[in-house]
């Protein structure tokens, strides 16, 4: 069985800086990281190998060359394959052209029994990419999984609600994106490391994946970003003191002074 992990390089930041006059993110001085959900999708991965030796685990990206540390990192993890698809076609790429490329490159990849993605990337925030992958492979997609257990042409799933838990089994090929609950990703050896740049990092540009320019890319985007901004810090909150009647009572004069009611 071979899994194939979807994971992305992002900034190591939660507070996605904006230029207030490009309106383009702020990269400068911010280093750049494995995307957290795809850490524990590759942990997952991982996890499935120790048990069976014969699970196969291939990571691919799409991304500038720069992605390849990342790669490193997930080779050093446990990953056997890595998969970097880079071009300057594939730049600009919005979430619909982003999907087309890497569903292209995983058709590319042989013998992929299961797609592993993260819910979502801490820097573009959409989680969209998953599903638009799944939907363009032609597969069934689960969102939000916590626990996956394998079978034999089909996988069994929890899938995170915000009161519970969904059990669902698909049947084999299918993707899954999966949650920070799932496991802790494990850390890399030092043997590792020096392994993991002895493996070989696989490059595909547009025409390696049978992908038309036009197709792929700020070309193939249909998304138009009118603005982007940093949000203005809320004002300081104002705490109210006293009995619970004092404090209703106040609460219903500020109110009142403002004319909400
Ligand atoms: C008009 C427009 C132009 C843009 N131009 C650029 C640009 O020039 N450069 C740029 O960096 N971003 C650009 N973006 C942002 C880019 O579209 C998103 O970062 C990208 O499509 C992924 O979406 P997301 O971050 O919301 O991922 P999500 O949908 O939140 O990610 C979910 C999961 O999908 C997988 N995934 C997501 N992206 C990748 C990837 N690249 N490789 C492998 N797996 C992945 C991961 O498993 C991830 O956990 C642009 C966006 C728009 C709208």
């Amino acid at each position: 069985m071979k899994i194939l992990v979807c994971v992305k390089q992002v900034p190591d930041t939660n507070e996605v800086k904006i230029d207030p006059v490009k309106g383009t993110l702020i990269r400068d001085g911010v280093p750049s990281i494995l995307n957290p959900d795809d850490a524990n999708a590759l942990e997952a991965a991982l996890q499935l190998k120790d048990k069976d030796e014969t699970v196969q685990v291939a990571v691919l990206t799409m991304g500038p060359p720069q992605a390849t540390y990342m790669l490193r990192e997930c080779l050093a993890m446990g990953a056997d394959e890595a998969y970097l698809l880079s071009d300057r076609a594939f730049g600009g790429a919005d979430t619909c052209a982003t999907s087309t490329t890497i569903a292209a490159g995983i058709k590319k990849v042989t013998g992929v029994d299961v797609i592993f993605a993260g819910r979502q990337a801490i820097d573009g925030d959409t989680a969209q990419v998953g599903p638009q992958v799944a939907q363009r492979l032609g597969v069934p997609v689960v969102t939000y999984v916590q626990d996956i257990q394998m079978g034999d042409g089909k996988v069994t799933v929890q899938r995170q609600m915000e009161d519970g838990y969904e059990v669902i089994e698909v049947k084999t090929p299918c993707l899954l994106t999966c949650v920070k609950e799932l496991n802790d990703p494990r850390y890399m050896s030092v043997g590792a490391i020096v392994d993991a740049y002895k493996k070989e990092i696989t490059v595909w540009n547009h025409t390696d994946v049978e992908l038309d320019p036009a197709d792929c890319g700020l070309n193939a985007s249909p998304t138009q970003v009118f603005r982007s901004f940093t949000p203005p810090q809320k004002g300081k909150g104002e705490m109210l003191s006293g009995t619970v009647s004092e404090m209703a009572g106040a609460l219903v004069g500020k109110l009142v002074e403002k004319h909400l009611v």
